[in-house]
């Protein structure tokens, strides 16, 4: 019902940016190829995503609207082993729970619905035929739920927040050709050739993509590749560490320390690394044990993998210098 919807909003979206992540995701889940997002005010007055993936048959769409009627796992560890980025679902309801949502879409085998909702209540549902994939708009989010709109931060922190999650989403699927943009402003476009150095050039530059040396490493329990940076580059902060398991970005403090670690005397104090870091392991050693849609996870051979990543980034640096 609506009133558990806007219960379970609290926790699914708590900003803007955590809206544009599950519709992103979604777009991504349903094999789209090519993503656009168009935000205005930082997501607070429009979050639109148009994708060209397999879309929803219209009598299938309420039940996208349903909370868990689509839930794939019953136990929050599984993430690590199921294929898709959703799995509980709960973004859909909790967002139209607290938000005007427009949606149209369309499949292969049916020409295109469109549904309306307002805080959580469907206002219309009729035929709209258009071409095949998804075209949603979020607009006024949290109207309905003022203590959240005053826990807003300012339009640059949670535009910030929104380019970060759109940076991730497009390192973890270069695949995926995404454009991000702000008030009519560009913010990312990548071309999804499925080259990730392509991705980090849209990200940071092309000029700190080309100087970004690739590593690679595997011990018995985990793979590692990425791409790391020189360690002069000063403007970036710790959010410039991505770390991915198995597809998924997570984040673990003491991860982040190894990669330091890794640096070793090259890095002055205070200054942070771009990284992008990617490790295959089997799901059973990764434990979500913090918030499943922030995706703190626990490892269980931590200092094996630790070790591993300073090793592999100490000897990438020493390859530069011969
Ligand atoms: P979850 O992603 O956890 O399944 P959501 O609430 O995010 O839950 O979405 C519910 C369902 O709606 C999805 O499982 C999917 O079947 C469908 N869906 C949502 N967005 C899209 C989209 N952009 N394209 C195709 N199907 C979608
Ligand atoms: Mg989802």
């Amino acid at each position: 019902d609506v009133l558990s919807n806007k219960i379970a909003a609290g926790e699914v979206v708590e900003r803007p940016a955590s809206v544009v992540k599950e519709l992103v995701e979604n777009a991504i889940d349903a094999k789209s190829s090519v993503i656009e997002i168009e935000i205005e005010e930082a997501g607070l007055s429009k979050i639109r995503i148009i994708d060209n993936g397999s879309g929803i048959d219209e009598e299938d769409v309420p039940l996208a609207f349903e909370r868990h009627a689509t839930s794939k796992i019953k136990d929050e560890n599984d993430l690590f082993r199921i294929k898709t980025l959703g799995f509980r679902g709960e973004a859909l309801p909790s967002i139209a729970s607290v938000s005007h949502l427009e949606m149209v879409t369309a499949t292969d085998n049916h020409p295109g619905s469109k549904i309306v909702i307002d805080g959580g209540r469907v206002t219309t549902r009729e035929k709209a035929p258009s071409r095949r994939g998804t075209d949603i708009t979020i607009s006024d989010l949290f109207y309905n739920t003022p203590a959240r709109l005053k826990y807003m931060k300012t339009i640059h922190t949670e535009l910030g927040n929104i380019t970060d999650v759109v940076n991730r989403l497009a390192l973890a699927h270069p695949e995926v050709s995404i454009r991000l943009r702000h008030n009519e402003r560009m913010l990312l476009q990548t071309n999804g050739n499925g080259d990730v150095r392509q991705v980090l050039a849209a990200i940071y530059g092309v000029n700190i993509a080309r100087n970004m040396i690739p590593i690679k490493a595997s011990s018995l329990d985990f793979q590692l590749e990425g791409y790391i940076s020189m360690p002069e580059i000063t403007r970036a902060s710790r959010n410039y560490i991505s770390t991915m398991i198995n597809g998924r970005f997570i984040k673990n403090y003491s991860l982040v320390k190894a990669i330091q670690e890794g640096y070793h005397t090259l890095l002055p104090i205070g200054r942070f690394p771009i990284v992008l870091l990617s490790i295959q392991m089997d799901p059973i050693l990764v434990d979500v044990n913090v918030h499943p849609a922030k995706l703190e996870v626990r490892l269980s051979k931590e200092q094996e993998l630790n070790q591993l990543v300073s090793e592999t980034i100490k000897a990438a640096f020493k390859k530069k210098e011969l």
